[in-house]
């Protein structure tokens, strides 16, 4: 049978975007429903029919994995993959900060990602002689490989507000890299600074008072660059991060990237730290 599609859904319900069900209109619902598995009644103008004849074959192709997230994520891989075939890899190595290679008469682009050797050819992304699995890795270096920046790194450092697009991407980047940070590394910034120093981050000098300051290169052109305050429990101070990016970094990823690329970094440096080491 034939799967329900966000469209097939969307033409089922009353198409008048009453906002009822909490998604500003019927079409955003009914993606969610579809791609992010979100419940179908939460719209309360489906009809009885409709929602059990949907209703089940819906569930039934999510429990298959056709059009949930995952085979977006894949998609937009595949679409990013083809918009990079007509990449000169030899031209635009030097810009990125990568060396051109090639292999098995292919051309291919070496690069350092979260300090990891990774290599990257039209077709596939090897990191560490390992193919990419996750379609975000996939997604977020064919994207670095597009833009195919050129730009130096000015060393000038700016917060996310200072990125067009930063307003729905600001929430994301608090919640999966700075406060992910700050509450685990609340109470051990030397622990911070093990983790960033087996990861290859490098200390730096700060004028902000803070505990612990360091910079370091996730992707060979896009710096990052981390300030910790440890908490003051009798000032009433929390633990705080805050991550600053070089004022080129536009040239060289979306925020959508850059965003995943600093949680990337916040999950590392707490995996190293757990664990001793990377997985
Ligand atoms: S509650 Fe139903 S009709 Fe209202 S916006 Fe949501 S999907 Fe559309």
């Amino acid at each position: 049978m034939k799967p329900v599609s966000a469209i097939d859904l969307y033409k089922a319900t009353p198409r008048t975007n009453c906002k009822e069900c909490g998604f500003p209109t019927c079409l955003a619902f009914a993606t969610c429903v579809i791609v992010e598995k979100k419940p179908l009644e939460s719209c309360p103008y489906l009809t009885e029919e409709v929602r059990e004849e949907l209703g089940s074959r819906i569930h039934e192709q999510q429990s298959e994995g056709v059009y949930v997230k995952r085979d977006l994520y894949k998609i937009t891989a595949d679409h990013i993959r083809e918009r990079i075939a007509s990449h000169d890899f030899s031209a635009i190595a030097d810009g990125l900060g990568a060396r051109y290679v090639e292999k098995d008469d292919q051309p291919h682009l070496s690069l350092s990602y979260m300090n990891r050797d990774c290599l990257v050819s039209k077709q596939e992304i090897r990191i560490d002689g390992t193919p990419a699995d996750n379609h975000w890795d996939n997604i977020l270096l064919y994207n670095y490989i597009h833009f195919s920046g050129t730009e130096p790194i000015r060393g000038e450092w700016i917060p996310i507000d200072n990125i067009p697009g930063h307003i729905p991407k600001k929430p994301e980047l608090e919640h999966g890299c700075e406060q992910k940070i700050a509450s685990h590394f609340e109470g051990k910034p030397d622990r911070l600074e093990r983790a960033a120093g087996a990861l290859g981050a490098q200390q730096v000098e700060d004028e902000s008072n803070a505990d612990v300051a360091l910079s370091f290169l996730p992707l060979p052109k896009i710096p990052f660059f981390l300030v910790f305050w440890d908490a003051v429990p009798e000032e009433g101070f929390e633990a705080r991060a805050k991550l600053l990016f070089d004022r080129s970094v536009t040239s060289f990823l979306d925020i959508e990237s850059l965003v995943f690329l600093a949680e990337r970094f916040a999950d590392t440096l707490i995996e190293i730290d757990e664990n001793g080491a990377r997985a």
